[in-house]
């Protein structure tokens, strides 16, 4: 009965972690998965999610209940002031549902299939260039599949924000716009703010329903509330805003599955019709979400000498994938490789879209044991001071050759 199963093709991303596992080479690098590593390329868990973590291990009235469908309602409600700012206008208006998810993905999933039962069908639009599970999750949640926005402009590597805006007007009404919130996934180059506020004209204009994506607040600029402008622009305008939060980057809980999903509304109405059916979305999906990481989540962003700390955090991790930006940059143009750098540098967030071609990735490769998604995309978190120079080189030689 299971014989007409057909196989799934791989997953761009994490297949090639498994590649990169099974090769023996010894300089073998891994600039595939988005995840931080140290400067000695190791794994990197927060100090201050270590501290809360040996609190609650410590602590004997600890227990491992089940949580209600939408989670831990602290996480809940410090999640969304993390999003909207502590002076919302929405929060001061109980305009805001939030309910835990496992963690973006899973944020965007419960999202997309509230829309789909609720509100669809309708098309979702995605930039052209975007992080390829977003093309898995919203027809996965019973929606057709995407549409794409013009979103890069690879002779700049800039946004191109013309065509971005006329594919944005020509969408139909009613259309839910995905908008990475900072930190661009894969291409590292975000909107202006001026473009930003001409994005959200159009929105307006065309009563289009902007869902944002926000994967790396806090690790983009290194500071939570500038990561959280565009998002906020969206909100404090008075549009129903959907949002996506993830703490696997800026708290390195990637397995922990610690996120968020916001339904911001324009007035309050339906916001309790919305948490009922969020939770019976959720019930029957996985019914309830995973405490421990929210529990560590919600410590931190409720007590100030911890937030600090973790704000501390985000600074210094973020401050060195600038500087491994600057550092490859500079190996380039030290070493030669012919072609222009600097949008390495001038890009935000964990990733750097280098320009090679799909065939400069394979010999990379091939001959170097360089592990890079096919799109050209480095994880800047995967350079190191001990083998900046060998990728470097190894860039070099794939643009000559
Ligand atoms: N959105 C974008 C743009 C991402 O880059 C990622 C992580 N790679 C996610 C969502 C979700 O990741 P997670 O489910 O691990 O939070």
């Amino acid at each position: 009965i299971f014989a007409n199963v057909p196989q799934a093709p791989p997953d761009p991303i994490l297949s090639l972690t498994a590649l990169y596992r099974s090769d023996p080479s010894p300089n073998k690098v891994s600039l595939g998965v988005g995840a931080y590593r140290t400067s000695e390329g190791k794994p990197y868990v927060l100090p201050v999610v270590r501290t809360v973590e040996q609190q609650i291990a410590a602590d004997p009235t600890t227990n491992h209940e089940y949580l209600p469908q939408d989670g831990l309602s602290d996480f809940n409600r410090l999640s969304a002031r993390l999003i909207l700012g502590s002076d919302s206008p929405a929060l001061r208006d109980a305009r805001c549902v939030t309910v835990q998810a496992l963690s973006g993905t899973g944020a965007l999933r419960v999202g997309f299939t509230f829309i789909a039962t609720f509100m669809g069908p309708r098309h979702v639009y995605v930039s052209k260039q975007t992080w390829s599970n977003h093309r898995n999750v919203v027809p996965q949640s019973g929606l057709p599949p995407t549409r794409d926005y013009s979103y890069f402009d690879s002779t700049t590597g800039a946004v191109n924000i013309e065509a971005m805006l006329q594919d944005l007007r020509a969408a139909p009404s009613g259309s839910v716009i995905l908008l990475h919130g900072c930190a661009h996934n894969p291409t590292g180059a975000d909107p202006t703010n001026q473009d930003w506020q001409r994005i959200l004209q159009v929105v307006k204009t065309n009563r289009l329903i902007p869902f944002f994506d926000n994967a790396y607040q806090g690790f983009a600029s290194g500071n939570l509330d500038t990561d959280a402008w565009s998002t906020r622009l969206f909100v404090n305008s008075g549009i129903d805003v959907i949002i996506a939060q993830s703490y696997a980057k800026n708290m390195g809980m990637y397995g922990q599955r610690v996120g968020a999903l916001n339904f911001v509304c324009a007035n309050p109405e339906p916001v309790n019709a919305i948490r009922t059916q969020l939770k019976a979305t959720i019930r029957a999906m996985y019914s309830s979400p995973p405490l421990h990481g929210a529990r560590v989540a919600a410590q931190i962003l409720g007590d100030e000498k911890l937030f600090h700390e973790w704000e501390e955090e985000l600074l210094k991790m973020s401050g060195r994938i600038k500087e491994m930006r600057l550092r490859l940059r500079d190996a380039l143009i030290a070493n030669g490789a012919p072609g222009k750098w600097d949008h390495i540098v001038s890009q935000i967030g964990m990733f750097s879209y280098t320009g090679l071609t799909s065939q400069q990735v394979s010999f990379m490769q091939e001959k170097y044991h360089i592990y890079m998604t096919s799109n050209g995309r480095i994880s800047m978190a995967g350079l190191t001071a001990s083998n900046i120079e060998y990728v470097a080189n190894a860039m070099k030689d794939a643009v000559h050759s």
